[in-house]
């Protein structure tokens, strides 16, 4: 069956909506998108986060992987190189180790800025922050 065309609306994620709609919110994720990976690159100096890389960032991995409940925030992102991005893209063993450093990394991060210990860190970035957290400082 031929899709409805023009104003009538667009098939998106199995729904059929309202074309400026579709458009407005992947305007509206890109522009979130935008702010998460400026906001982590700024806090890296624009460098890859891997000890003694001074490469430019090209890729913001999830320190706790987005499919096992991470969520899609700056505390649970950190900046990598093409280099160290390839890394993570390997073999299932160095993609683990990489993304070990990287939660490692992240729960430093805000244990120093924020405060935060480890396990707060890890139900935060899974979307998950205890009912009595108080975070300041960023
Ligand atoms: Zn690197």
């Amino acid at each position: 069956m031929a899709r409805p065309k023009g104003r009538a609306g667009v098939q998106w994620r199995h729904q059929s909506v309202p074309e400026e709609w579709a458009l407005q919110h992947e305007l509206r994720t890109l522009a979130i998108k935008v702010k998460v990976a400026a906001a982590v690159s700024a806090r890296q100096g624009h460098r890859c986060c891997f000890p003694d890389c001074e490469h430019p960032i090209i890729s913001y991995p999830h320190g706790i992987r987005w499919d096992q409940g991470g969520v899609d925030d700056e505390i649970n992102r950190a900046g990598v190189c093409a280099s160290h991005q390839l890394l993570m893209r390997g073999s299932r063993e160095s993609d683990d180790e990489a993304r070990a450093y990287l939660q490692g990394w992240l729960q430093r991060y805000y244990q120093e800025t924020a405060g935060l210990a480890p396990e707060v860190w890890e139900l935060i970035a899974r979307g998950r922050p205890p009912a009595d957290l108080e975070v300041t400082g960023t």
